[in-house]
């Protein structure tokens, strides 16, 4: 079954696509590829409306997205029903994964967008202070483009989204050819909340009207994807020196610890790994449990693996969303079987018309299956045991990915020893992806799972540019150090250099 089926257009006309259900591969629709001059036309209207937009004051902007959290609760149910065709994700997981973090992300940047982009006022030091002033203003960069995935298709769209219009910017949003109307949601949404059309406006295609968009016009890239992509829009935004966000995969490691409380950590490795059928940038990807408590602990992950129920209709866990995933997942469960695994639960696709794979439990994997190393995106609790927690953490590092991990233990004082030893964008105590919706918490990867952060206290400011503006304090015909040169320029470079910076004690009051 194909999800994305490209349709024949005559010369001349534009691509077309077919989306069909991944849950029983019923027909979803066509829809039209926007060209590159499309892409173009819908850059220049975004750049002509960005200067009335970035005139406003940022309290008008605020609550305009203030707002959308009342057309979004309206609209819920059509934007769930979307997603649901879409990807067949369970309601459940549309409400939690989708609905709640971005009805609290309006809410929360809303509320703080007056406070992170107000001017600043910074006080000088030393010998500055008399003599200089400094504001910092918060200039929006102008146009941004905002590409993403298909497994979150509403809340990673819509989160930087409304962080580059609170910033004053315009926005042009290209959302994955697998999930067109769940993304396209945002922007009908904020519309309806009052942003005038062409600040934000959504534009339809694959990788050629993504790719389209990098070369455009344009001022920013926030991409969130896969790191094949992000490295090339990593090389053109390079070439171009234009600045880009990159979120990108993951292979997050779960340590369970000797004193962890068992029932909470297998109850965690099920649902964190197999959520949105383990098609989550942070899913627990990779277990390592120490030697002590792993029989407990495997044999209480396969209990509660076996009660998942799986298909069509709100049962726990939907099919993966994409065909191509689907074959990753089974390519990297078959390599794994091959190499030593034991499938303890699962482990083959699901009966049926749709993209479904059994929720899997295998344990006796290693560093050798790809399983272990390259990221599965599928509902998939893959067990290592380890000696120690020094083995787990070493085992954890060994990754090209760094985006987050966690630490299953009683003991929070064990979470910080550990974490720090972790090479990765963030680290979570007892839990994993919820790090997502924690608005005041830097997201962001390290090694190939990223470059930059969303979120944080200063979210908004990275689609800013914070311009310094020093003023003069005095209105002096001239500075002591410019032109002529004279004994008297020397004297008082030496005397600033004697007195501020040759005394230890007015080297600190200076500082
Ligand atoms: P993908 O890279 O195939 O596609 C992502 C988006 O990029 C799509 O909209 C696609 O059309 C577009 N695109 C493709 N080629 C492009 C090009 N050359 N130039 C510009 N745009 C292009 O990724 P995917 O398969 O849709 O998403 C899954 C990946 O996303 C996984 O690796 C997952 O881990 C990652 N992800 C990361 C985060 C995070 O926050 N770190 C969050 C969610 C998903």
């Amino acid at each position: 079954m194909a999800i994305v089926e490209p349709l024949a257009a005559a010369a001349g006309e534009r691509r077309r696509w077919a989306l069909t259900s991944p849950v029983d591969g019923s027909a979803l629709g066509e829809w039209e590829v926007a060209t590159a001059t499309d892409v173009d036309e819908a850059l220049a209207r975004a750049r002509r409306a960005q200067p009335e937009w970035a005139a406003r004051p940022v309290t008008e902007r605020a609550a305009i997205i203030r707002g959308a959290v009342d057309v979004l609760l309206a609209r819920k149910e059509e934007i769930v029903e979307a997603l649901r065709a879409e990807t067949g994700k369970p309601r459940a997981e549309a409400l939690t994964i989708e609905i709640l973090p971005s009805c609290d992300f309006l809410n929360h940047w809303g509320a703080r967008a007056k406070r992170q982009l107000r001017d600043e006022r910074k006080r000088l030091h030393g010998y500055l202070l008399p003599v200089k002033k400094l504001t910092v203003n918060y200039q929006p960069l102008g146009v941004v483009g905002v590409i993403t995935p298909w497994n979150a298709p509403f809340v990673l769209s819509l989160n930087p989204v409304v962080q580059a219009l609170l910033a004053g910017n315009t926005v042009v949003l290209k959302p994955s050819e697998v999930t067109p109307r769940s993304g396209e949601w945002v922007v009908r949404v904020l519309r309806e909340a009052g942003v005038p059309d062409d600040v934000v406006q959504v534009l339809h295609g694959d990788g050629e009207t993504g790719a389209a968009m990098v070369a455009g016009d344009i001022d920013k890239i926030t991409f969130t994807g896969s790191v094949a992509t992000g490295r090339k829009i990593a090389e053109v935004c390079g070439r171009r020196l234009i600045p880009c966000t990159l979120e990108l995969g993951g292979k997050d490691a779960m340590i369970v610890c000797a004193d962890a409380d068992l029932e909470r950590a297998a109850a965690g490795a099920v649902y964190l790994s197999m959520f949105n059928t383990g098609q989550v940038c942070l899913s627990v990807e990779r277990i390592y449990v120490v030697e002590a408590v792993a029989d407990e602990f495997i044999r209480k992950v396969i209990e509660k693996a076996r009660a998942i129920t799986y298909g069509a209709e709100n049962k726990d866990m939907g099919p993966l969303f994409s065909d191509r995933q689907l074959e990753i997942v089974r390519r990297h469960v078959e390599q794994a079987k091959d190499k030593g695994a034991v499938a303890a639960v699962g482990g083959a696709p699901g009966a049926g018309d749709g993209l479904f794979f059994q929720p899997t439990v295998l344990v006796d994997v290693d560093h050798s299956m790809d399983l272990m190393t390259q990221e599965t995106f599928g509902p998939v609790a893959a067990i290592m045991r380890v000696r120690d927690e020094d083995e787990a953490v070493r085992l954890a590092n060994d990754s090209e990915y760094g985006l987050s991990a966690s630490v299953f233990t009683r003991d929070p004082a064990t979470v910080e020893r550990i974490g720090k030893r972790l090479i990765t964008g963030s680290v979570v105590h007892n839990d994993a992806a919820t790090i997502y919706g924690v608005a005041e918490a830097p997201f962001g990867g390290r090694k190939s799972s990223g470059v930059g952060q969303v979120n944080g206290v200063d979210a908004l400011r990275k689609y800013t540019h914070a311009q310094p503006i020093l003023i003069a304090r005095w209105a002096t015909k001239s500075e002591h150090v410019w032109y002529p040169y004279s004994d008297k320029t020397l004297e008082t470079l030496e005397s600033i250099l004697r007195y501020a910076f040759g005394n230890r004690f007015v080297r600190r009051l200076m500082s």
